[in-house]
């Protein structure tokens, strides 16, 4: 099949392409972000693949429509930047990569939670100025506090065996309880309570309208002075406004984000010789007890591997007429 990559960096270039050997796909990179301005790109080819930040609202789709292609296969696991709706009316047939390496973004949760306790940004920075004092470094025993797990599916399940590990209680919250997680010793408690209760909040549900700004204000109100939030979900899971309050009256005492509302314009670009227009996100930069990753949790050999194999294996299922497992 004839492939459009939307969104590609060469480090997509280099796994597909080695995922796609002994197949007769023929793979076109594309730099370009998909939305409905640069969907033409993909007029003759048979699948558009895309990633997180493309846009796949209705326009888009109606335009990509509009060339018949036969299939959108989504490079990520999480689906919020899809139009299921305007898809199914269109006939379009999406897929996506469920579970390439939960590990990847789960051990990347812990990083940001360790880093920020230990304040290892800024003694890294500190050290090579020549500035070998403590003050303003102190951390707490990660293993002795209680985190809350909001979404306790395939990542938030391995984040919590990751601190069962460092002797972390462990509290959750999802709609479904799942054995895994119980079976780590985690106790399922109702949101307020996982609020109140938790040291350290880490977010893996997925965006929905149900968990949009699932911490905002009110939330934020009920958690421990101090808390610290973590975030690699989705941005919009966090109301930035409400979470720059927090940090500003000391309520938040940690943040730690790999994503970010707004990521769209900002996220998989060297921005280093532009200013930042996005005022909110530079206000966020500004304290010492955020720490700010660009939506790499992902980002390990295992799960591109894993990303590039599902995806060329999805792609060879349609092109087949077998279901892969994987439709939306
Ligand atoms: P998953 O489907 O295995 O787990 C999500 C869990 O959230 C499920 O248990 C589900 O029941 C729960 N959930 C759904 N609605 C909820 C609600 N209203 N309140 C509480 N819980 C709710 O997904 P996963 O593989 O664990 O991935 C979780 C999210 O991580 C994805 O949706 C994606 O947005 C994000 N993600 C981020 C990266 C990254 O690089 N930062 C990479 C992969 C995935």
């Amino acid at each position: 099949m004839r492939v459009a990559v939307f969104s590609s960096k060469p480090y997509d270039e280099k796994f597909l392409t080695k995922a796609a050997e002994g197949t007769d796909h023929e793979l076109t990179f594309f730099e370009a972000r998909l939305d409905r301005s640069t969907a033409s790109l993909a007029d003759g080819y048979d699948v558009v693949c895309a990633f997180v930040n493309d846009d796949l609202g209705a326009a888009t789709l109606l335009r990509l429509a509009r060339a018949e292609p036969k299939l959108i296969a989504l490079r990520s696991a999480g689906f919020n930047h899809v139009d299921l709706d305007a898809a199914k009316s269109l006939d379009l047939t999406i897929v996506r990569v469920p579970a390439y390496s939960p590990r990847s973004v789960a051990e990347h949760t812990v990083a940001l939670m360790l880093a920020l306790d230990r304040k290892i940004h800024r003694a890294h920075a500190r050290v090579r100025e020549g500035n070998l004092s403590l003050d303003g470094l102190l951390g707490f025993d990660l293993g002795s506090r209680t985190v809350g797990v909001v979404g306790t599916g395939k990542i938030g399940v391995e984040v919590a065996r990751i601190l069962k590990g460092f002797g972390c209680d462990l509290i959750g919250y999802d709609v479904f309880e799942n054995p895994d997680a119980i079976a780590l010793g985690l106790e399922y408690v109702e949101l307020k309570e996982l609020w109140e209760r938790a040291d350290v909040v880490t977010l893996h549900a997925p965006l929905t309208p149900e968990t949009h700004h699932i911490v905002d204000a009110f939330a934020i109100a009920n958690m421990k002075d101090g808390v610290m939030v973590i975030n690699t979900s989705r941005g919009a899971l966090i109301d930035t406004a409400a979470a720059i309050e927090g940090l500003k009256s000391g309520k938040i005492g940690h943040l730690g984000l790999d994503v970010y509302e707004e990521e769209g314009d900002l996220f998989f670009e060297d921005l280093s010789d532009t200013v930042i227009q996005d005022d909110m996100f530079s206000r966020l930069l500004t304290f010492p007890n955020v720490l700010i990753t660009g939506h790499q949790a992902f980002f390990t050999v295992e799960a591109l591997e894993a990303i590039a194999h599902d995806t060329i294996a999805n792609i060879s299922a349609f092109a087949e007429g077998r279901k892969s497992g994987n439709e939306l």
